[in-house]
């Protein structure tokens, strides 16, 4: 087998806004492993062609993709002109939460090797392997040709956040802090508790306040959001709230010398209205600087709550945006239409409970139902509005009530259906 010298390997992360989270955080676990300081490491916003070109001339080059299952045609398009022009001299790696949930599709687009699972700890393993000329396949959650079997995320060994950086200072990779991961509810449509788990597992304070000091040292950060399926569940197991943990992680960072304002509690994160309290929105208001609230109630009919396993219903999210608006946040509330069962009476009372929140001084964050691979409703027919939905969305959208792209979604929720297998 030869050996690769390891000063000679450049590894490309093709950066996408849609995934800029993941490569933040994949980004940061290689620069802080000590045994890729030689990696050249390079994340182009753009079709990485052209720089592959060069660097093949100085060594081996291997291209990363973060693959969610809404990119999958454009990242798939991009990997066959890479196979047709440089053929196998490139080494092309997946992950995300398309390659957990469908690794073979990711294989018969052309990728080498596809990783299954959290990436912070395999995927240097991985480059590290591939700069030695060693095989990768020994490494847990990969996934390549002719591999018969593969893992689901579950069965995989943990990643300990604290054991990595939330984001890559030194490629100025920057993104929210990553503070919660996994999620104890198995809401249907949702793809979190098979991608990261059913069990919650959150970065430490001390850990959140070292890498926020870091980085107002080194890139000047004046703000920060943290990144979470459900913020108000913070430093608990996931089921309740830890209002002790969370003052301390916001009077903490708050506290920060430099660091200006911290958002939290609103998007890219949101919580579950049944953890809206008014004792836990007394410690946001005190500390957070987001003059909004996203909250996750989804659907304005009980029974569509209950099919989709929400575990809480319509009147609790009401209490919970009274309570937010008490508290002096704004409440921004996901609904989701199109859900897998919905009758017009479902769809009435989603629309009447848009109207109603928007009369208490909401705003709603309007969605169509997608059947991501990995959720359980992976295989349902994707979300549809009907031209009077359509219609009321957009006079609300107009009167500045309502935001959402939900034209964009109907359309990847079709292209989603038609890839299930
Ligand atoms: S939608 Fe939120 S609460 Fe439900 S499973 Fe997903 S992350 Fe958990």
């Amino acid at each position: 087998m030869r050996v690769r010298h390891v000063f000679d390997h450049t590894l490309i992360f093709r950066f996408y806004q849609q995934s800029r989270y993941s490569a933040a955080a994949l980004l940061g676990a290689l620069e802080s492993d000590p045994k890729l300081s030689s990696l050249r490491v390079l994340a182009p916003p753009i079709p990485p062609n052209e720089i592959i070109k060069k660097y093949l001339r100085q060594g081996h080059v291997t291209v990363a993709y973060s693959v969610m299952s809404t990119q999958v045609d454009r990242v798939s398009d991009e990997v066959r002109e890479i196979r047709s022009q440089f053929g196998n001299t490139v080494t092309l790696l997946a992950g995300g939460p398309h390659a957990s949930a469908r690794p073979w599709e990711l294989i018969d687009a052309g990728f080498d090797h596809v990783l299954i699972g959290e990436g912070e700890r395999a995927f240097p393993e991985m480059v590290w392997r591939l700069m030695n000329g060693s095989d990768v396949r020994g490494v847990e959650g990969v996934v390549s040709e002719h591999m018969e079997t593969y893992p689901k995320p579950r069965d995989l060994p943990k990643v300990n956040l604290d054991d990595y950086p939330p984001f890559a200072l030194d490629l100025n990779i920057v993104g929210p802090v990553e503070v919660t991961r996994g999620c104890p509810f198995a809401c249907k449509f949702c793809c979190t508790p098979f991608l990261a788990g059913g069990t919650v597992k959150h970065r430490s304070v001390e850990s959140i306040v070292s890498w926020l000091r870091l980085a107002v040292q080194k890139r000047n950060f004046k703000r920060t959001w943290f990144l979470s399926p459900n913020a108000l569940s913070f430093g608990g197991s996931g089921g309740r709230a830890a209002p002790e943990k969370l003052k301390q992680l916001l009077s903490e960072t708050t506290s920060i010398e430099g660091l200006e304002e911290v958002f939290f509690g609103a998007f890219p994160s949101e919580v579950r209205p049944d953890f809206v309290t008014r004792d836990t929105l007394q410690i946001l208001r005190r500390y957070v600087s987001n003059e909004t609230l996203q909250i996750g109630l989804q659907s304005g009919s009980d029974r569509i709550l209950e099919a989709i396993n929400r575990k809480h219903t319509v009147e609790e999210g009401m209490m919970a945006v009274r309570t937010t608006l008490d508290s002096g946040f704004v409440p921004h509330v996901d609904m989701i239409f199109g859900l897998p069962g919905e009758r017009d009476d479902d769809v009435r009372a989603n629309i009447e409970t848009c109207l109603t929140l928007i009369e208490m001084g909401a705003k709603i964050h309007a969605h169509v139902f997608l059947p991501l691979p990995g959720s359980a409703y992976e295989n349902m027919p994707p979300g549809h509005l009907s031209e009077e939905t359509r219609t009321t969305l957009g006079r609300l959208a107009k009167r500045g009530y309502l935001t959402g792209s939900w034209g964009t979604q109907e359309r990847l929720a079709q292209k989603l259906s038609s890839r299930c297998i």
